[in-house]
This record gives structure tokens, sequence and C-alpha cells, in this order.
């Protein structure tokens, strides 16, 4: 096994993405996915792109995009970044940014893929402990680093970290980049875009995946000053010179032209998952305070495990970690009404 590998590839652990079930129809509740539907003006954007032109390579620097986008969240087009997924847009991120000799910094509960990301590169890191509330401890991102990498709200706990924490960060580490992954950030936490004309360390990730439905098109973005805009497109065009097709290209503008679905479908998802977490909480669950699409859950009496092989057997997929610290929690995907009580009602059995 691994012959003619490449020795550095040969040690990697790859990042294992939530189950994708293709043979049975399960309730979706594993991968952060939105139950709704992606706007109709992204889908008819994209039937409008499938045609003739698709013979052509699309737009490198993806232009009218990042035009939008910019206009979108009060920034120039020349502070917007585009990549394929924000998984890709946060691996040039890592490899624009961060160098082996200086030490990394994230939390030890946050997204999987940062450690992954890190050993692909070759850095060095350091895992700080949340609090016993999962909260993150300002100070311990204070220390002498070589870079900051903070979801917010934070994945799988769903808490949000304040503005005046990352600027505090920001601030006690002007010599590195403090990279914030807001995949999530439109459930609920504050966005630190509007820090970045004041912090030319802040690097600023988002996706249209979670809050725009759209997690199939593979759209995500990086937002900072212009010279960090510049270090990812000199990695990218370095790697990859489309990494967005004519149909993402089309359909991401057409979702982010229509502001007003996007409001109504993440105002229904917040009021879906705060009274989720409330009849949770009747069941004896521990609910982590969440600012994003998801719950992150524990009995006192019920194994997450054992949980976990419940409610697969009843037809409904949550997601669980075998990792210290976090075994005993299940993350829960905020699916539509429906679909949170039969969820309800299986764990209602199961802890019961
Ligand atoms: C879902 C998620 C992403 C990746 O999103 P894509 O844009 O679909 O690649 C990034 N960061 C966190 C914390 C996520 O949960």
């Amino acid at each position: 096994m691994k012959e003619f590998w490449s020795s550095r590839i040969r040690g990697l652990t790859p990042y294992t993405p939530g189950e994708q079930p293709r043979e049975r129809k399960f309730i979706k509740l594993n991968t952060n996915e939105n139950p709704y539907p992606p706007s109709p003006m992204a889908l008819s954007a994209i039937r409008a792109a499938a045609d003739e032109p698709l013979r052509l390579y699309p737009d490198p620097d993806c232009t009218q995009l990042r035009e939008v986008m910019a206009a979108t969240c009060g920034l120039k087009p020349s502070q917007v970044f585009v990549g394929n997924g924000s998984d890709e847009v946060l691996a040039l991120c890592f490899q624009a940014f961060f160098d082996p000799d200086r030490i990394l910094l994230f939390p030890d509960v946050t997204y999987s893929f940062y450690p992954v990301f890190a050993a692909l590169y070759g850095l060095q890191y350091r895992q700080v402990p949340l609090d016993e509330g999962f909260g993150v401890p300002v100070e311990s991102f204070l220390a002498p680093n070589g870079g900051v990498v903070l979801a917010n709200p934070n994945a799988p706990t769903g808490r949000a970290l304040s503005l005046c924490a990352i600027r505090r960060i920001l601030e006690g580490n002007p010599g590195a980049v403090v990279l914030v992954d807001e995949a999530y950030v439109d459930f609920g936490a504050e966005s630190a875009v509007e820090l970045i004309d004041r912090y030319p360390n802040l690097v600023v990730v988002q996706t249209l995946s979670k809050s725009r439905s759209l997690a199939g098109l593979r759209v995500g973005f990086a937002l900072a000053q212009e010279n960090l805009i510049a270090a990812l497109n000199c990695v990218k065009n370095s790697f990859n010179s489309y990494p967005l097709d004519r149909l993402a290209l089309a359909g991401a503008e057409g979702a982010l032209r229509d502001p007003d679905y996007f409001r109504t479908t993440t105002a229904q998802i917040i009021a879906t998952r705060d009274r989720t977490a409330a009849r949770l909480k009747t069941l004896g669950f521990d609910v982590c305070e969440s600012a994003s699409n998801f719950l992150f859950i524990a009995h006192p009496k019920a194994p997450a495990k054992v949980l976990l092989d419940g409610l697969r057997e009843r037809g409904i997929l949550v997601r669980w970690w075998d990792q210290p610290r976090i075994r005993n929690h299940l993350r829960v995907s905020v699916g539509t009404q429906t679909e949170m009580d039969a969820l309800y009602d299986a764990l209602s059995e199961l802890v019961r």
C-alpha cells in the first residue's frame, strides 16, 4: 500500500466529510446543509448559463461576482477573493499566510479541517483548549504565534465570539494573520467584515454553502485588505486559474442578488433552531447556545454514540466525533420544522 506515494502524502490523514447517503432516504441533519432550496434567482441564472458559452473558459478573475459580493458587504472588489467552496479558500489561506517555522493557533474543539490543512502544508500548530462551556479564552490567543484560525460561530459548538473579542485578538497579533471562518455567521453572529479596513492582518472567509443553500455549487470567499487578497491570487494563479465554472459564477451572483429570499429562509432556520433547542432541553439535553444552523447537544444519561445509532435506525442522520471532550455530544443540523419534530420524537423515545 502507498507504493509510489510521495513521502509527504504518505503521512497525511485526510478530512472525513459527513455521509452523503445514496441508497436510502434519510432525514439529513449531519452536514449543516440548508433544508430550503436555493433562491429561484440562483436557479434561473444557472439554467440560463447552461448554454453555448460553456464552450469558453470562465472569467479567471470572477470579476462580476466579486463586484456583486463587494457591494453586498460594503467592500471594494479588490478586497474580495473567490474560490471553489470556502474549504478551498481556507486551504489557499493556509498556504498564502502561514510559515512552517511559526506556530499556528486554533481551538482544540473546532472545524476538523484546520489540522488537516496544517499537515498538508507542513505547518506546526497548537490547539488551544476552549473553556468548560466551549468558550474561546481570548488571552490564550495573544501568546506569540504565526497565525490564528477561528471559526465564528465555532463548529461544531455553534458558539459565537463577540467582535470585541476578535478585535482584541487582532490587536494582540499585529505580526500575524488572523483568519476568521464565518461559514455560519448569517445565523446569528456579528461579522468581522466591518473591521477589514482597520486591520491589515484580518482575513474573513465566507461561503454560499450554508445560509444561501448552495452547498452543491461550491462557492466561497475571502475578504481582506488588498495586500492579502493579492497573496491569495498569487497562490491561486500558481495552482488553478479557473476555480469557478460558468454555472457557479452565474448561480452565486443570482443568489447574492436575492437578499429577500435569503433573509426569509435564514429567519425561518433561526426560529426552528430556537424552538428545537427549547424542546430538547425539556428532554434533559444540554444544548450549547447556538448562533449557527446546528445544535451541539449532550444528554447526561444517554451516551451520544447510542443516540447516533438509534437515530440512524429511525432514518435520521446526525454527526458524532470519537474525539476527546466531545465524545458525548452530537451535532444536529437545523432542518425544516417537520424534520426537527421527527428528531424530537425519536430522541424522546431514545432517552426514555
Ligand atoms: C461548512 C464549513 C466550511 C466549508 O464550506 P464550503 O464553502 O462548502 O467548502 C468551512 N468552514 C466551516 C467551519 C464549515 O462548517
